[in-house]
């Protein structure tokens, strides 16, 4: 039965569970949900937060341990980021990309100093998808090739080319642009390749990457474009050497490397790029998220000197009415300096090291639901299995019970398939970083107790 559109009050109206209610309402009338069936979804009404709390009318509060879509990096109105976009609101809220600007040129100059040596130029999107639709624009012209290799567990985005580039489930009902090839990438818990450790996990995926690069015709293949640490599909760290692995891959055949960053980039891993860590230097790379914590959606492609060279005489065929959008950008340069000057991204990576790492390891040790977890800085996966032997998931309903149970005792989580993804943001204190995960513990306890499977 449809719903009927409820009034809306002209007038502020004060706090109370009467606005949750309103809010719950207004929704079900009117909004329609990403990667849903619209029926029977009971949305959670949220109001307000500041750090890593969250809030709705009614005065429940919540730590939250999923930054969202993991994109609030720096948490909740950041006093520094409000203000910088109230600023630039009051100067020039729009600008078409075509003009220069000063704030636009600030927010690319910053992300520059973050980027490896030989990386001058930013193209701006709107969000992600866009960034890697953009990136795999670029190297296809480039290379004069048509081919992008992306991994099975990954997801790219919910454009035309960036789901088709997507690994996962999303990618099905939207297949129709070609040239998309997929691979097989590290993860040793579910290993693809009989593999018994992360050596062999790693010298068995590049293998097998090579294989179907040279069966797919290298001279057919533009690009490689991988997350760094595939997010959503399980936060999977490759394994030492498996990223320099393909970047002498894609070297070897004249492949360009994107490395897409919009989740794991801006502090989430613990390095201001994930790839840092893996001694591996990209072609292109793309970013979103936590470039300003979605303050203001924005997105783009970090561009090496030799592929933006290819741009300097010959037109780039591509472009957004809100590239480099003022206030987006207002946001990035604000966003960027208040984690330069807060020490954001190590804090990220001594919560991953100090509490985190310890943290989780002493959960699997306890809990008998934990098959594996696996991580670094704020960013590690908790995968359920109703049983350790075969690794077999848990089930829907008790993934379900678990969400439930973290929920009622006041955490926001990020789930996933059979897995809780421990992904806060990468401002939390050591605290709240125990807090959440003693709610986690009793939460596992709890459903344990009442039969999962
Ligand atoms: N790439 C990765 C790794 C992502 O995790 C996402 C979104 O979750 C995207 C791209 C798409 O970003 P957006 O939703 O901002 O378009």
């Amino acid at each position: 039965m449809p719903h009927a559109a409820p009034a809306v009050p002209t007038a502020a109206a004060p706090t109370g569970p009467e606005l949750d209610a309103l809010a719950a309402s207004l929704d079900r009338a009117h909004l329609f949900h990403s990667w849903s069936a619209q029926a029977h979804l009971t949305p959670f009404v949220l109001a307000g937060g500041a750090g890593c709390e969250l809030w709705d009318h009614s005065g429940h509060r919540y730590l939250d341990f999923s930054s969202q879509l993991v994109n609030v990096n720096i948490g909740y109105q950041h006093p520094k980021v409000v203000a910088a976009i109230h600023e630039q609101a009051d100067l020039l809220t729009t600008i078409a990309p075509a003009t220069a600007n000063l704030t636009r040129g600030r927010a690319a100059a910053k992300i520059v100093e973050h980027a490896p040596a030989g990386f001058s130029k930013v193209f701006f999107t709107n969000a992600g998808a866009d960034a890697n639709e953009n990136a795999m624009r670029m190297a296809r012209l480039h290379t004069g090739r048509d081919k992008v290799v992306s991994g099975y567990r990954s997801y790219h985005g919910n454009t035309g080319a960036a789901v088709n580039a997507t690994g996962d489930w999303r990618r099905m009902p939207n297949e129709y642009a070609r040239g998309h090839v997929h691979v097989f990438t590290p993860y040793l818990y579910r290993t693809e390749f009989w593999a018994r450790s992360p050596e062999e996990e790693c010298e068995r995926a590049l293998q097998h990457l090579e294989r179907v690069v040279q069966c797919e015709g290298p001279e057919t293949v533009a690009a490689i474009l991988l997350e760094s640490v595939p997010g959503t599909a399980g936060i999977l760290v490759p394994p030492p050497g498996y990223l320099a692995g393909v970047r002498a891959i894609a070297d070897r055949y004249g492949i360009v490397l994107i490395l897409d960053e919009v989740m794991a980039g801006f502090g989430r891993t613990g390095s201001w790029f994930a790839f840092e860590q893996h001694d591996v230097v990209p072609d292109l790379i793309t970013f979103a998220k936590g470039v300003n914590s979605g303050y203001v959606p924005a997105g783009g492609v970090l561009i090496s000197d030799a592929v933006a060279a290819t741009f300097d005489e010959r037109v780039f065929p591509g472009g957004l009415t809100y590239s480099g959008h003022p206030l987006a950008m207002a946001a990035i340069e604000a966003t960027i300096t208040a984690m330069e000057d807060e020490g954001v991204v190590a804090n990220a990576a001594a919560i991953g090291a100090d509490v985190l790492a310890p943290g989780l390891a002493e959960l699997a040790a306890r809990q008998p639901l934990v098959g594996e977890v696996r991580g670094t800085g704020v960013f590690w996966a908790v995968e359920l299995v109703a049983d350790r032997d075969s690794r077999r998931p848990v089930s829907p309903a008790t993934m379900g019970a678990v969400k439930r149970a973290l929920l009622d005792r006041g955490l926001l989580p990020f789930v996933s398939d059979n897995r809780i993804h421990v992904v806060p943001p990468c401002v939390i204190s050591p605290e709240d970083a125990r807090r959440g995960l003693a709610i986690i513990d009793d939460a596992l306890t709890a459903v344990t107790a009442g039969g999962a499977a």
